[in-house]
């Protein structure tokens, strides 16, 4: 047995050999020029905004920063429309730009305050920064996604999740908001006191106002243990459910051209801590698009020297708590495209997206991330009304993603997929409304909040069909 580190390294050396003599087969990731980035100041003297992946940008006039809630409500009222709030950029459609107001809420970070075991967070509060905070009180969140950058309010208007049959998405946590309306109004909203607001406000797309501060259910904050390991994609496929079933949280990755799969579990566990270890997941992208670039001509050689790379890495474990093991960093940049299906089809439709990648691109060489999600009843929330099966494609940022539009929506879409709303996807107005039975809802809610349409940029106006 080898380690996957050992393995990994194998790999990344395989792909510098091939950097350094090239087959002239597939364009090297790295050899590529960055993609075109406009001017970082406009005509205008405005300065550039740009979302994390680098496709999204923006000049905005205005960039609004409040210190505190009625500094955020006195703002609101007077800024320049379109006014859009922006969490950490990390989302990959265009829900944040705007030519006019992009409003931070950096400055309003940290818990105020505890109502029992539920906390009083401000919205611009960054995950990772919320982990230690809850911790003080031996407290945490029930699930993180994959990386915690995000700022709280951020991850909920776009119906952010981590894994876990049991577990909802961040949103599922929410007891009740403070919503600030561009007029300036302040609405303390919650299942039993403005309550249609409420439900449209747990996922807002930011579209409703600016949310100031959040209630948020926690749980004792536990050490998990977290587990990581190789094997066939057969295995994984065939064991998925009952892993589902058996651990906290669980999720794999198919791992496209090699035949194999790489599954993640975290279950609770009183074991002393016991490290992590240095991050290896840039080493396995670079392991796999080194196959890609060496081998990119012939899948089944590709299978076979993935396999005999990277097969026999014995298993890695580590134990902590939970909010810092749940989430890892992405220092590879990428796109993405999610779509949530009906947890009945979701493996059906990975293979399909796997048989469709390896027929017809063979530049990608990102890992499909497969995860599962409890069911809420956000109106916006894509787990509304069962539980939900995601599947992630993703592509290195210097690589083409137009094909995600191609050939992968139109799979995710046959079989019922909701968006992710934070990621890529196409989908407008009345499509949205026949996924969702309380879209008419959302709408009506957001134009009594905002009749002006003050917080639309145009990608909102045209996903809500006002253009
Ligand atoms: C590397 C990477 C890893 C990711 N991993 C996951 C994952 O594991 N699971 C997952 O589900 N998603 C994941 N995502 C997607 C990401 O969690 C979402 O796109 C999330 O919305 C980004 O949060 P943000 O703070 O960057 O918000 P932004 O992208 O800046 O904004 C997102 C939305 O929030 C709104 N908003 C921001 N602040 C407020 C406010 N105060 N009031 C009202 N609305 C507001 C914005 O207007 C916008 O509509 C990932 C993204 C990246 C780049």
């Amino acid at each position: 047995m080898i380690s996957r580190r050992a393995a990994l390294v194998a790999g990344g050396s395989a792909a510098a050999v091939v950097a350094a003599g090239g087959t002239g087969y597939l364009v090297a990731t790295h050899d590529k020029p960055e993609p075109l980035s406009p001017p970082s100041v406009n005509a205008d003297g405005k300065l550039l905004w740009r979302n994390w992946s680098g496709i999204q940008t923006a000049y905005p006039s205005a960039r609004l920063a409040p210190r505190d809630e009625g500094e955020l409500a006195s703002m609101l009222k007077t800024a320049t429309a379109p006014v859009r709030p922006v969490g950490a950029g990390h989302s990959f459609t265009a829900l944040a730009p705007t030519s006019g107001s992009l409003l931070s809420l950096d400055s309003l970070s940290g818990v105020i305050g505890w109502e029992g075991d539920e906390a009083l967070v401000l919205a611009g509060t960054r995950l990772g920064a919320l982990g230690p905070a809850l911790a003080e009180k031996g407290r945490a969140m029930a699930n993180l996604p994959d990386i915690n950058k995000q700022s709280l309010a951020g991850a909920l208007a776009t119906a952010t999740h981590g894994t876990g049959s049991k577990l909802q998405a961040l949103h599922g946590d929410v007891t009740g908001l403070r919503l600030v309306t561009p007029d300036g109004r302040v609405i303390d909203c919650s299942a039993d006191s403005n309550a249609e607001v409420f439900q449209a406000a747990r996922v807002s797309l930011g579209a409703l106002g600016v949310i100031s501060q959040v209630r948020l259910k926690t749980i004792p904050n536990r050490r998990i243990r977290r587990r990581v390991w190789i094997e066939p994609f057969q295995d994984a496929l065939a064991k998925a459910e009952a892993r589902w079933a058996q651990h906290r949280n669980f999720e794999f990755y198919a791992v496209p051209f090699t035949g194999l799969a790489v599954g993640i579990s975290h279950d609770e566990t009183d074991d002393p801590a016991q490290a992590r270890g240095a991050d290896q997941d840039s080493a396995f992208l670079d392991a796999l698009k080194g196959l890609r670039n060496l081998l990119g001509f012939s899948t089944p050689l590709r299978k076979a020297a993935a396999r005999a790379l990277l097969a026999s890495a014995k298993p890695e474990t580590a134990v902590d708590e939970g909010w810092k093991l749940l989430s890892t960093e992405r220092p590879v940049r990428f796109n993405e495209m999610e779509f949530h299906l009906p947890a009945d089809r979701q493996l059906k439709v990975l293979e399909e997206v796997v048989a469709t990648l390896e027929k017809e691109r063979p530049d990608v060489f990102f890992p499909i991330e497969v995860r599962r999600i409890a069911s809420d009843d956000a109106w916006l929330s894509p787990f509304q009304g069962g539980a939900r099966g995601s599947v992630a494609v993703h592509t290195h940022y210097k690589d083409d993603f137009a094909f995600l539009y191609e050939l992968i929506e139109p799979i995710f879409r046959r079989h019922g997929g909701r968006p992710h709303w934070g990621k890529l996807h196409t989908l407008k107005d009345q499509q949205l409304a026949a996924l969702y039975p309380r879209w008419e809802d959302f709408l009506k809610v957001r134009a009594e909040l905002d009749p002006q349409g003050r917080m639309l940029n145009p990608y909102l106006k045209g996903l809500f069909g006002l253009v």
